[in-house]
């Protein structure tokens, strides 16, 4: 039988409450056991999907093809797992599954209600994911922050699922923000105890809290917390902003959070393996290089569009020891007129996906820019489709070659719909989502970087590379490095001769792990460090 751990915030969002969760999920794994993670959203979209980076910042896309929330990176990236469609769901896709069954008239004339029937929904993904992956501790993520009307159905869940279970099997971890009043030189506790006393108000006492802070927390003020909370000063974790994510885990461990979650779950304390975060760290800090990247996109307001992506750079960077400066320039400002002053100082232009065509005219400039000038190139899906359209209009005559996506009568529509989306109405988890083979070419950057034949990546697309211009794209030059192992997509293009100019239609940014670098960012960075020595 799992263990379950419940992860909920409280007094502001964006805490780094998955951060938190992610970092009790490494320690846990680092200790020999089987971890797994979810993340429960309390609004009402069926999945993230179809919603505005801007709103929600970037859409983690599974092996299994998922559109998920965020925080599922950084539960892989802390895991180090692959996790599935199973650990994230929202309380729109409940209420899709229960309305149809209430439509099929399974419900026999009853009352359809939020208890029980949405808890109980909610509690068999709890022993689903439990069951499906049988890990011996789920980590549930509990979206939004305590005192939200939407996330009641999901605390109250979280309440009756444990005392269901067996007494030490579920537990608890709050996690809030202890603000520093700079005119009264202290750190306060009050939004904590308000929000613990709210937590507890709807029948959770918490086991621990971990308290986020830009400030030192001193003993007392733990000891403060602890009284008025009701748990133990030891129960009281503290948290303050660390340089690198991946030394809260570290943090949490030193104030043994690991040690005391496994005695309340009943858990033997094995050992902690922590050797290749800390080697990881260590390599971070021995970095004595540094590169300069842009990243040219359309949600550059909101780094978070692009978390995985920076995320990947920093990997990379890590293990060919130089520091990846990453630069977010806005396409919508991008011209071939200001490219050389905005991009000329940069070791490295990385164009990532996107939807629509604002800013895909200053993606293609970026990308015939690196053409130009021998700047390192790495295009991820919109970025491959902006290189191709690049590559068409510069060096196959094909002027004004664009994407169907932004002009359906194009004389070039090089970049177009695939077949299989022709008929695709419904805009949420329609596109080519999850893991697809790639055939890679030896003798390419590509192959250079992969070092084997047949690769995965994860897509999240609905145009391809048009197969009707392929041939002449070719015949100008154009290396197509990967394709679909029928041949009939392409998946990687570059351009032969340049110093490293690489696309690819999948997403690697979701594959990259700090301890597994992936491949192509690697190739990237440390090309970009050859231009910059
Ligand atoms: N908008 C493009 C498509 O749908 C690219 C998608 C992406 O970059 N993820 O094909």
């Amino acid at each position: 039988m799992a263990k379950h751990i419940f992860v909920t915030g409280g007094v502001v969002s964006s805490l780094g409450k998955g951060i938190t969760a992610a970092s009790l999920g490494h320690l846990l794994k680092a200790r020999g056991y089987q971890v797994t993670m979810q993340k429960m959203d309390p609004y009402l979209n069926v999945d993230p999907g179809t919603m505005s980076p801007f709103q929600h910042g970037e859409v983690f896309v599974t092996e299994d093809g998922h559109e998920g929330d965020l925080d599922l990176g950084h539960y892989e990236r802390f895991i180090d797992e692959n996790l599935t469609r199973e650990s994230n769901f929202t309380q729109g896709s409940i209420y899709q599954s229960l309305i149809a069954r209430e439509r099929r008239g399974d419900y026999l004339g009853g009352t359809v209600q939020v208890i029980p029937h949405v808890t109980e929904a909610i509690k068999a993904r709890l022993r689903r994911i439990a069951d499906q992956t049988g890990a011996d501790i789920v980590i549930s993520e509990i979206g939004g922050t305590v005192g939200d009307i939407e996330s009641l159905p999901f605390i109250e869940a979280a309440r009756q699922f444990k005392k269901e279970l067996p007494y030490g099997d579920v537990l608890f971890v709050h996690v809030t923000l202890v603000p520093y009043i700079a005119a009264a030189h202290e750190v306060k506790t009050k939004p904590t105890q308000h929000s613990v006393k709210e937590l507890r108000s709807i029948g959770v006492q918490p086991d621990f809290i971990v308290c986020r802070s830009d400030h030192e927390i001193e003993d007392g003020v733990r000891e403060k917390i602890a009284l008025f909370c009701d748990v133990r000063p030891e129960e009281v974790l503290v948290c303050t902003d660390a340089p690198s994510i991946y030394e809260v885990p570290l943090g949490l461990h030193e104030q043994r959070f690991d040690e005391m979650v496994l005695d309340r779950l009943c858990l033997e304390r094995r050992s902690a393996d922590l050797a290749p975060l800390r080697s990881f760290l260590a390599a971070a800090d021995a970095c004595d290089e540094e590169v300069d990247v842009a990243v040219v996109g359309k949600y550059v307001s909101l780094p978070d569009a692009y978390l995985s992506v920076i995320e990947a750079l920093g990997h990379a960077g890590v293990r060919c020891g130089c520091r990846v400066n990453v630069h977010l320039v806005d396409g919508e400002e991008l011209s071939d007129a200001n490219a050389g002053a905005v991009l000329g100082g940069m070791d490295g232009i990385l164009v990532p996906g996107g939807f629509g065509q604002r800013a895909f005219e200053g993606k293609i400039a970026a990308a015939r820019y690196a053409r130009k000038q021998g700047i390192p190139y790495l295009g991820i899906c919109l970025g491959l489709q902006a290189a191709v359209c690049m590559f068409a209009r510069d060096a196959a005559g094909m002027s004004g070659a664009t994407s169907a996506e932004f002009d359906a009568e194009a004389a070039f529509p090089v970049v177009d719909l695939m077949p299989e989306q022709e008929d695709v109405e419904g805009k949420g988890g329609t596109m080519r989502l999850g893991a697809y083979p790639c055939k890679v070419e030896p003798g390419t950057k590509a192959f250079e970087a992969y070092g084997e034949s047949i690769i995965y990546e994860r897509h999240r697309h609905r145009y391809e590379v048009n197969n009707a211009f392929r041939e002449r794209l070719v015949e100008a030059g154009l290396s197509v490095s990967g394709a679909s192992p029928d041949g009939r997509l392409v998946e990687m293009v570059e351009l032969p001769g340049h110093p490293w100019f690489v696309a690819s239609q999948g997403h690697p940014e979701f594959k990259s792990r700090p301890t597994r670098p992936h491949p192509l960012f690697c190739g990237f960075v440390s090309a970009a460090a050859v231009r910059r020595a």
